[in-house]
């Protein structure tokens, strides 16, 4: 009975949205142009997490700027869904979750944002 439980629990974790794999949750990361909350996941996807919702755009180059390992001329040359995936989704930082749901009601939450690059062939 309590097995079952903590695997319901677990299986509400945040998953990527691309490969579906459990995400440890958002560590700092630094980088050359900033610091961030984000991971990697297996799949090679990153993703930056916005705890406040307001600064979706920031995170969006720093998961973009993280994805090409800080190279701005490969970033420069990148057109969205031919060169990489997005995601953005609403995250619950204090439980670790990741509700696709749009929810007004639930505006302190925070956003994740997910990058994918293609792979190159
Ligand atoms: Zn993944």
């Amino acid at each position: 009975m309590l097995k079952r439980r903590v695997r319901e629990e677990k299986d509400e974790m945040a998953r990527c949205p691309f490969c579906r794999a459990l995400l440890n949750v958002p560590e700092d990361i630094r980088t050359a142009s900033g610091d961030f909350l984000g991971g990697r996941c297996e799949c090679g996807a990153v993703y930056v997490c916005d705890p406040t919702g307001h600064n979706v755009g920031q995170g969006y180059l720093d998961a973009l700027a993280y994805a090409c390992g800080d190279d701005w001329d490969k970033l420069n040359s990148l057109n969205s869904g031919r060169d990489y995936s997005e995601a953005v989704l609403n995250y619950d930082v204090r439980t670790h979750r990741l509700l696709e749901i749009e929810d007004i009601r639930r505006n302190f939450l925070g956003k994740m944002i997910f990058i994918r690059l293609a792979r190159n062939e």
